[in-house]
């Protein structure tokens, strides 16, 4: 699951979740930035001022990395026979810090999940959800959370399909919880189906 910041990831994420583990599937979830060493760091800068002075290179250097850690919990689960469940993964990456032109041989640096649901909508919305439940967190806003970056990120997210080969499925996200989850379900059902 990605996309831009309060598209709805996380509450897509664990309603499909529900969804499989009530198939009796069993269900990992990974999240990015992760609780490693790495995701950590990249958390405490998200909501600090050196937050722009750091370099396009610095922010890929530490993605990578909590990306790669993130693979290796990634492939003992899948040897587990588990479903895995990303919020986030190297896509955020591609969208937030690199160009068209570096996608493809950054992408071949990581394992490619079967289904990739990027969910989309207008970024003036995402932002004012993001807003509402800050207020209920009490989380402070995150660097790449403003309008003209979301913008830009945005329009990277809907061109991934165009220049990679992942199967990546874009579900409108400025709908019904219910509804997103329905579609998001169906896609899956496919491809538990196969
Ligand atoms: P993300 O994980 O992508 O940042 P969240 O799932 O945390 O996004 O959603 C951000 C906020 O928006 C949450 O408060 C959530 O309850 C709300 N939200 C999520 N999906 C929808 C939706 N389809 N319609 C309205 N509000 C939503």
């Amino acid at each position: 699951m990605d996309g831009i910041d309060g598209n709805g990831k996380s509450t897509q994420i664990k309603l499909l979740k529900e969804y499989l583990e009530h198939q009796d599937k069993e269900v990992f979830l990974t999240s990015e930035p992760s609780t490693s060493e790495h995701g950590k760091k990249i958390e405490n800068l998200l909501r600090r001022k050196e937050a722009s002075r750091l370099s396009k290179k610095k922010w890929v250097e530490l993605f990578t990395l909590d990306s790669k850690e993130n693979i290796k919990e990634i492939k003992i689960a899948l040897q587990e026979n588990k479903i895995v469940l990303c919020d986030r993964y190297y896509y955020s990456t591609l969208a937030y810090q690199l160009n068209e032109k570096e996608w493809q041989a950054y992408s071949e640096q990581f394992l490619k999940p079967t289904i990739v649901f990027i969910l989309d909508l207008p970024v003036p919305i995402a932002l004012e959800r993001v807003k509402e439940k800050y207020k209920l967190t009490g989380e402070k806003k995150a660097y790449f959370e403003k309008l003209s970056i979301l913008r830009a990120v945005r329009k990277k997210f809907l061109l991934l399909p165009n220049y990679l080969s992942d199967n990546i499925k874009i579900i409108k996200g400025d709908m019904p919880i219910k509804k997103i989850s329905e579609d998001i379900k169906k896609e899956v059902d496919l491809l538990i189906k196969k």
